[in-house]
């Protein structure tokens, strides 16, 4: 679509994969609209602004994530839970307010609404802050309503090591927590201790190792339970 007085134009420089790409794709969900451009990891440099769109310019550094719209006027919008806004416009794969198809981020440029755009800093690298967009929004926010930003030496558990589970790890270590992954996987301990900093490492399929894991929670539930 053309860009309105309240959007931006970005040149996309890089997107990430998600696995709803995937599931969008291959129609899993059945609601695909073909043709379909996915990609909601976005990354690029804003090539225009509309009137109304003070706190971006030309050339500035941007992403955008699976939100491209919604009413800003709602309880859900006035209290950071756009998401669950019954006008909800998503990236792609969506039919815009203006009747025209949304088209995502395996593409060379986007028009965005400029509430649903973010600035990307100079000190991080655009092809690192894609993922971030919809990966690493979707798992630093338990760890944000759980109070887990600014209070460290937590204990925390990630279970699965996919494409969200290795940015939580991250996550996790960065805001000074004792993290552990909860995987089926043996083969991904070595990542996730070498690469991505883990501190503890649980198979769940493996009965004795699960078994430990719950004695000693029930364990420390007691010793809470003496104490307090
Ligand atoms: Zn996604
Ligand atoms: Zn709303």
């Amino acid at each position: 679509r053309e860009n309105g007085d309240t959007d931006v134009t970005i040149e996309i420089l890089y997107c990430g994969i998600c696995h709803t790409d995937l599931h969008q794709a291959k129609n899993d969900w059945g609601i695909t609209t073909y043709p379909i451009v996915p990609g909601h990891e976005i990354t690029g440099i804003i090539t225009k602004v509309g009137k109304q769109v003070e706190n971006f310019k030309v050339g500035d550094r941007a992403g955008i994530g699976c939100l491209a719209a919604s009413c800003l006027d709602c309880e859900f919008c006035k209290s950071s839970q756009e998401n669950y806004c019954d006008q909800l416009q998503f990236t792609y794969n969506g039919v815009f307010w203006d009747g025209s198809i949304t088209y995502g981020g395996y593409s060379k440029m986007i028009v965005e609404k400029k509430r649903y755009v973010v600035h990307v800093p100079e000190s991080l690298p655009m092809d690192a802050a894609a993922p971030l967009l919809c990966a690493g929004i979707t798992v630093f926010t338990p760890l944000k309503d759980h109070n887990l930003i600014e209070s460290p030496r937590k204990k925390i558990g990630v279970v699965g090591l996919g494409g969200l589970g290795h940015v939580a790890v991250k996550f996790g270590k960065a805001f000074g927590h004792h993290v552990t992954v909860i995987s089926t996987s043996p083969s991904k301990e070595k990542e996730a201790r070498e690469r991505l900093g883990a501190d503890g490492f649980i198979v769940s399929s493996n009965p004795k190792q699960m078994e430990v894991c719950i004695y000693l929670n029930t364990l420390l539930y007691k010793w809470r339970y003496l104490f307090i």
